[in-house]
C-alpha cells in the first residue's frame, strides 16, 4: 500500500513538476567579445610569415595543429555547438556596418541592425538602445544585467547614464587590460548574473601595436579564460544547462601581406573610401555559442553570411525573450536553436 502511494505520488510528482521546472528555469547568457580577432588565426591558427621569434615559432608554429596550438576551447564549439566562419570551409559570418571598426561592430551587435549615428569610436554616448538597455529595463533584470569592458568607450556605447548598466573598466590603462577584466569577471563566477557581457580586447591592442606574438598570447589567455568559464557554468546547480555562451568579435581585420594585419576599418571617411585606410576583409568575423538546444548549422555558407546583427536577437532568443523584446528594425536570431528551444 505504501509502495503504491509512493509510486502514485512519483508519477504525480513527475507529472506536475518536470515541465513547471522546465519552464521556470531562468535561462541565463553570457556574451564574450575578443575584440578584433580574425577568423584566420581562430581556424588556421598563427600565420608562419608573420611568426619570427624561435621560441614563438616553437609554440605557435612548429605544432602539429596551429589552430588546436592557440584556441582549442573555442574550437570546440564546433562540436559541442556552434561554430561560423571558417571561410577556408565555406562558413561567413560578417559585419554589416559600412565601418568595420570596434564602436560601430559593438552597436551593431546589441542593436541588431547597423547603427547610423555610430560612425567614429569617439562618437559620445549611444542615441540607440542596446538589447541589454532594453533587457535591465525589465524588472526582473534590473540587477541582472552587467558588463566587464576593457575597453573604455563601452560605457558610451551602452549610454549607461541613461541605461544604468553597471559597467567596469580596467583601472589602470597602461597595464594589459585583459587581465584585469579577467580577474574582476571571475569574481562573479560563482553569482552570474543573468547577462553578463565580457568584452576582451587585448588582441585589438596589441595588433595595432604591430606585435604579433602579444596578439597570438591574448588569444590564449582569451580562450584560457572562456574554458574557465564554462567550466564554472557548468559546476553551478543554478546555471548548468541554463546558460547560453556566445563568442564573437567586433570586427575582423586585414590581410597578413603588406602589414594590413594589424589593422582594419572600410577607410570609409566622410563618404569617400580612403584606400590607404582600407583594410580588406576586416569586415569578416566568427560567431560561436554554446548551451541548453544550441545545434550546429551549415545555413551561413559564403553566399548567405552569418551576420553580427543577428546577435542581438540570438541572445533574446537564448533568454526565452525573442517575441517580447524583438524590435521590427533586428535582424533575425541565428537559426542555430534545436526546435524545442526555438518555439519557447
Ligand atoms: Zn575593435
Amino acid at each position: 500500500m505504501i509502495g503504491k502511494l509512493l509510486a502514485a505520488c512519483a508519477v504525480l510528482f513527475g507529472v506536475l513538476s518536470a515541465p513547471a521546472a522546465a519552464q521556470t528555469a531562468p535561462r541565463n547568457v553570457v556574451l564574450v567579445t575578443i575584440d578584433g580577432y580574425r577568423w584566420e588565426e581562430l581556424f588556421r591558427g598563427a600565420d608562419p610569415t608573420l611568426v619570427t621569434e624561435p621560441a614563438a615559432r616553437a609554440r605557435y608554429v612548429d605544432v602539429p595543429d596551429r589552430a588546436q596550438a592557440l584556441t582549442p576551447f573555442l574550437l570546440s564549439f564546433a562540436q559541442t555547438g556552434v561554430l561560423i566562419g571558417d571561410r577556408d570551409h565555406g562558413s561567413c559570418a560578417r559585419v554589416t556596418n559600412d565601418f568595420w571598426f570596434s564602436y560601430p561592430g559593438y552597436a551593431e551587435m546589441l542593436e541588431g541592425h547597423p547603427n547610423p549615428h555610430i560612425r567614429a569610436n569617439h562618437a559620445g554616448p549611444n542615441p540607440e538602445v542596446t538589447v541589454l538597455e532594453r533587457l535591465i529595463r525589465r524588472p526582473e533584470f534590473a540587477d541582472q544585467v552587467r558588463v566587464y569592458a576593457e575597453w573604455n568607450v563601452v560605457p558610451d556605447i551602452l549610454n549607461v547614464e541613461r541605461s544604468h548598466i553597471p559597467v567596469f573598466n580596467p583601472p589602470d590603462e597602461s597595464a594589459p587590460h585583459d587581465p584585469q577584466v579577467i580577474a574582476r569577471a571571475r569574481e562573479v563566477f560563482a553569482q552570474l548574473p543573468r547577462v553578463t557581457w565580457i568584452a576582451l580586447g587585448d588582441t585589438d591592442n596589441r595588433a595595432h601595436e604591430r606585435n604579433y606574438e602579444a596578439y597570438l598570447a591574448a588569444a590564449m589567455a582569451a580562450d584560457d579564460f572562456l574554458r574557465a568559464l564554462w567550466d564554472a557554468i557548468e559546476a553551478d546547480p543554478r546555471t548548468a544547462g541554463h546558460t547560453t555562451l556566445i563568442v564573437t568579435a567586433d570586427h575582423g581585420r586585414g590581410a597578413s601581406a603588406g602589414g594590413r594585419w594589424s589593422g582594419h576599418g572600410s577607410g570609409r571617411w566622410r563618404g569617400l573610401i580612403v584606400p590607404g585606410l582600407r583594410h580588406v576583409g576586416s569586415d569578416a568575423v566568427f560567431i560561436a555559442a554554446r548551451g541548453p538546444g544550441v545545434v550546429a548549422t551549415n545555413a551561413y555558407d559564403m553566399d548567405h553570411c552569418a551576420t553580427s546583427a543577428q546577435v542581438a536577437a540570438t541572445l533574446l532568443e537564448s533568454l526565452g525573450l525573442l517575441n517580447e523584446e524583438r524590435q521590427p528594425d533586428m535582424a533575425a536570431p541565428l537559426t542555430i536553436f534545436a526546435p524545442t528551444v526555438a518555439s519557447q
